[in-house]
């Protein structure tokens, strides 16, 4: 009888491991968040073989004593909350419980633990307890889980490809220790260090072990608060971007979560500083109220809903654009210089240095500015207003321009260096941001055509067409219809390009057509976007140095003079240092 009851549990076991464990990565999350729940604040991640043959997981937290350590392996034997509160409320990662059973009845595992007054080793072989033993009193838990899968070959087979095991035990390590920043984590694949963070509760520095030196100097610090939401945490400058949204990161009260809203809603605020295939680096640390947060647990992906979430979005939005309203976001021209691990380690802690210095020198002279601004908003809010338009014009220095190269790129300087700019590009987003703002703007200026323009459609697309006629006058548009798919132009508004204006008109008609979102705004993004490309100077067009100053002045004006509307760069620069550098006339 008990024996068949043995039989079941092992075989429940088995089952469960092919749902609980799907990559070698899943074993390690369940360590490593074992360790993280009996409070360790050293966690090592040793694997050989991607973790196929070996995963060794090493903390210095509480432990365990015999009783508790021969328990952890059999099923129904957690003493985890399962309450899905919990999960929130209380420090346990909980949820778990049946996936140490399951990982030892496919794996060879030797636990190794002590509490600080009784030592034990429990081995365990395809789920079968082997021995019990008494261990050593170093404080802490080890746990060993070797040939993953060895007793169910069919399983084993999904395990092949070993870059991939690991590349999904790297990402999740990582996430740990972003989440963690004052846990040391270090993780080996076949003696290698992959990763290894000091636990010094510094977040980026945990950036900069993941994501290197040149990353790292380029993370923008937020922080800010609504009623109910406080947001906290690292955004990249928009040159730096990633092919792969994995880059963001969110951790609600503590926890990585995956929610496609605030993914999207981080997206959104960066829109056309950035491609749209492109994603920034991002890590948002929110605290909230446990009870506006609804949790919806799946085994592998974390993703909660918010009751507030027009609220968290609002406050995500204004504290990041808010940040990149304020930067001058020119990529410099670097020498690209080979550093070794320590050399880079040296170099970013004189970066924090130097960074504590000036933030100390700002937090000085803050008072005496905060002054002034109170004073102004109380007597004369228009002169504010200007002051700042002033002091947003000046995120580019006025700039001279040389010359062309290649019939695309204008050459310019100023005293602090020199200046490559795209001349579409630039043109673009100027045009863009004209655009944008007629197309918004209520009174419409219309100027009455001498000579109409007459346009003829395809028969399908004139169908389209005429159900949205309602947003031609939106636009400033007015037309007769002519025949059968025919459309007479009588008016435009003012700000359309007279010399193309054909050319113009078929552009609107392609975007309206095309479109199956009239939001306003996305639309007249659209409409901006496409109009822009189409009207500004190409590349190899030869422009006078007139012209050049012109455009330069505009760009300079612009909202965001430092990408087209699609996310491509302006303008780059090589700084006066950078030159004298690269010539040796300076020292590095
Ligand atoms: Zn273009
Ligand atoms: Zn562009």
């Amino acid at each position: 009888m008990s024996k068949i009851k043995v039989m079941d549990e092992v075989l429940a076991n088995k089952i469960a491991a092919g749902e609980v464990v799907e990559k070698c990565m899943n074993v390690v999350k369940e360590l490593v968040e074992n360790s993280i729940d009996a409070k360790s604040d050293e966690i090592k991640i040793e694997l050989v073989d991607s973790g196929v043959k070996k995963i060794q997981v090493t903390d210095n937290g509480v432990g365990m004593d015999k009783d508790d350590a021969v328990l952890a392996f059999s099923r129904h034997a957690t003493s985890k909350l399962l309450s899905e509160d919990d999960l929130f409320n209380i420090a346990s990662l909980g949820f778990r419980g049946e996936a140490l059973p399951s990982i030892a009845s496919v794996a060879n595992v030797h636990l190794k633990t002590c509490n600080g007054s009784e030592g034990v080793e429990v081995e365990i072989d395809g789920g079968t307890l082997i021995s019990v033993e008494p261990a050593d009193l170093r404080r802490g838990t080890s746990i060993t889980v070797s040939n993953l899968f060895y007793n169910t070959p069919v399983r084993l087979k999904y395990l092949k490809n070993l870059y991939t095991e690991l590349a999904h035990t790297v990402d999740y390590v990582e996430k740990m220790a972003l989440s963690y920043p004052d846990i040391k984590f270090t993780l080996i694949n076949n003696d290698k260090i992959l990763l290894q963070t000091d636990g010094s509760g510094n977040l980026l520095k945990v950036i900069h072990r993941i994501y290197g030196l040149a990353v790292s100097k380029k993370m923008i610090e937020i922080k800010g608060e609504n009623d109910d939401y406080e947001v906290s945490g690292y955004i990249s400058y928009p040159e730096i971007v990633k092919g792969s949204r994995n880059v963001l990161t969110t951790l609600v009260n503590g926890r990585i979560i995956r929610n496609t809203e605030l993914n999207k809603c981080i997206l959104d605020s960066y829109h056309t500083y950035i491609a749209v295939d492109k994603t920034p680096i991002v890590v948002l640390k929110i605290n909230t109220d446990p009870s506006l947060i609804d949790i919806n647990i799946h085994p592998t992906k974390m993703d909660i809903k918010f009751s507030k979430m027009a609220e968290l979005k609002d406050l995500i939005t204004t504290l990041i654009t808010e940040q990149l309203e304020k930067l001058t976001l020119i990529p410099t021209i670097q020498k690209e210089e080979f550093v070794t691990k320590e050399e880079e380690n040296h170099l970013f802690e004189s970066y924090l240095e130097e960074k504590k210095e000036t933030k100390e020198k700002i937090t000085f002279e803050k008072p005496s500015l905060e002054f002034t601004y109170e004073i102004k908003e109380e007597e004369v809010p228009y002169q504010k207003q200007e002051e700042e338009k002033e002091e947003e014009h000046e995120r580019i220095k006025k700039m001279f321009p040389v010359g062309l190269v290649h019939g695309t790129y204008i050459i310019a300087e100023n005293e602090e260096g020199m200046f490559v700019i795209d001349q579409h590009a630039a043109n673009e987003r100027i045009n863009y941001e004209r655009y944008l703002k007629e197309l918004g703007t209520h009174e419409k200026q219309v100027t009455d055509l001498l000579f109409p323009v007459t346009i003829e459609f395809p028969a399908n697309e004139f169908i389209i067409l005429k159900e949205h006629f309602d947003i031609l006058e939106r636009i400033g548009i007015s037309y007769e219809e002519f025949g059968m798919n025919t459309l007479i132009i009588r008016s435009v508004p003012v700000w359309l390009p007279s010399s193309n204006l054909e050319e113009a008109l078929r552009k609107i008609f392609d975007v309206i057509i095309r479109t199956e979102d009239f939001d306003s705004y996305k639309f007249s993004e659209k409409v901006a976007i496409t109009l822009a490309c189409k009207m500004s100077i190409k590349a190899n067009d030869h422009i006078e140095l007139s012209d050049m100053e012109v455009l330069l002045e505009r760009l300079r004006a612009c909202q965001n003079p430092f990408t087209c509307p699609h996310g491509r760069p302006t303008i780059i620069t090589y700084s006066k240092y950078e030159l004298e550098k690269l010539f040796k006339r300076a020292a590095d």
